[in-house]
Parts: structure tokens; sequence; C-alpha cells
């Protein structure tokens, strides 16, 4: 049996005193789709971060395809050294609402600048490969476009390249469309749809209900730092539902 591409086991997470993930343990197995909904504040965010080892569970582990992350496994558990992380977070691609990207730099420039500085490649290898993503998410005619000079679909579909361009098995979106307006949330959630449908690994959270249950192939629910599932879209959404699933929905449908 082939690893999860993500499993979480048993993760806690406290900031302070607030107990914001509790006990969560949920599989992610390779080339499947789940898509992470719950209340805001419910710890999605948070979830999502850990599973980047951009925030730190305060207890149980996470692997990615069958590595620890953050610590090593065994009875000397200890911290990975900045190398080991890097090599499995290298696994990794992230995508944010915001989209973080260099105003002083083309869209080319800011898909470039990642494998330069992240993979010290060459300025025109690292160009012709950031063209070749951002061909990919339909941006071949923006590439040359300043961020002020696009859209926010489209930064956000530059903010895709970049990350897929560094090559990554795993895709993590914290909501890419939160903050679009209702008419280029499309395009965004087109070219993951297009990543999904070419086995790429993802956790999408996203308040986009309909895209979870056409691309998820898995639902988790999150409510107050509880897993309260992670199952196909057709048993999450049917009935007997959950009263505090079927609450959210009346807010979110
Ligand atoms: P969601 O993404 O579902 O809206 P988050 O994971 O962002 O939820 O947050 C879950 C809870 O954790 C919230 O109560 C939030 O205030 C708290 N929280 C998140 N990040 C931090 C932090 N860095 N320090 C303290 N509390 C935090
Ligand atoms: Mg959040």
């Amino acid at each position: 049996m082939t690893d999860p591409a993500i499993n979480v086991s048993h993760v806690s997470k406290q900031f302070g005193e607030t107990q914001v993930l509790r006990d969560i343990s949920m599989q992610v197995e390779a080339g499947k789709v789940s898509c992470l909904i719950g209340p805001s504040g419910s710890g999605k965010s948070t979830l999502l971060r850990c599973m980047a080892f951009l925030e730190q569970a305060t207890s149980g582990s996470i692997h990615i395809e069958g590595e620890p992350l953050g610590f090593t496994d065994g009875p000397q558990r200890r911290r990975q050294s900045p190398a080991e992380l890097r090599r499995v977070r290298s696994r990794i691609g992230m995508v944010f609402q915001q989209f973080n990207l260099w105003p002083h730099m083309t869209a080319l420039g800011n898909v470039a600048i990642a494998l330069r500085k992240v993979r010290g490649m060459s300025r025109s290898d690292a160009e012709d490969r950031a063209m070749a993503q951002l061909d990919k998410v339909g941006l071949k005619e923006r590439a040359h476009h300043y961020p002020a000079q696009l859209s926010g679909g489209q930064q956000q579909r530059v903010a895709i390249a970049r990350a897929l361009a560094l090559d990554p098995t795993i895709m993590l979106f914290d909501e890419p469309t939160s903050a679009l307006d209702p008419e280029l949330t499309g395009e965004v959630l087109n070219v993951m749809r297009q990543l999904a449908s070419e086995g790429m690994t993802m956790v999408v959270v996203t308040h986009e209900i309909g895209f979870a249950a056409s691309v998820g192939n898995r639902i988790a629910f999150l409510d107050g730092g509880r897993l309260l599932f992670h199952d196909t879209p057709q048993a999450v959404f049917a009935a007997p539902r959950e009263p505090r699933l079927e609450q959210f929905l009346d807010t979110y449908l």
C-alpha cells in the first residue's frame, strides 16, 4: 500500500490558552482533492498552515508522502534540520487568499523570481519555465503585465503559476477566491478544476460549495477546531445531516 500524500494524525494546536485544533486526524490520498469547509474561526487556515509547517502543531504529527514533516519519527524525536524540512516542504505549494505578488515585477518576473531564489535557476531558464506555467493558467499574453495591470482573477492565476512552477506534488489553497469579485472566481476555479483533473493532490479551503461538491473527492467539515467529518460529497451533503453542517450550508448555499 502506498502512503497517503498527506497524513494528519491527532493534531492539536493551541495559541496560548486558545485551543484552535482538537485532535484532528485525516488522510488525503495521492491524486485526490479534499475541500475543507466550516464556519469562520473554525480552524481551517490553521490546519492548512500546519500541513505546510507554517504553523507548528502543539501535538500530533503530519506526514507528507510517508515522510515526517517538522519532526523526525521514532523515540529520538527531534526537529528536522533546515535541509530536511526544506526537502519535505518542497513538495507542497500554497496559494493564499491574498495573492502576495511583488508589485514592481511583471507576472513573468513574479514566477521567475521564485525559481531563481528557491531553485537557483539562471534567469533565462527560470523565465522559460515561468512562461510555460503562465501559459498553463491561460496568462501567456499577460506575462509582461504588472500586478496593477491585471484583474484579481489574473493575479491569483499568477500566484497559482508561481506555486506550480516549483513543481509541487501537493497544492494547498486557502480561500483562493474569497478576495475576488464574484465574476472573477470562475476563471480561478477553472484553473483549479483543470489541475485536479490532471491528478494533482489538493486541499482547498473554500466557501464555494458547488466547487467542493463537484471537484472534491472528500469534504472535510471543521467546527470549533474539530473535524466533524471527512467523507465523500454524497455522504456529507445527503441525509442524515449534522445540524452544525446544516446551519453552515444555510449560510453559504
Ligand atoms: P478559519 O480559517 O477557519 O477562519 P483560523 O484557523 O484562521 O480559522 O483561526 C481559528 C482560531 O484561531 C480563531 O479563533 C483565530 O482567532 C485563532 N488564531 C488563528 N491564528 C492565530 C494566531 N496566530 N494567534 C492567536 N490566535 C490565532
Ligand atoms: Mg481562514
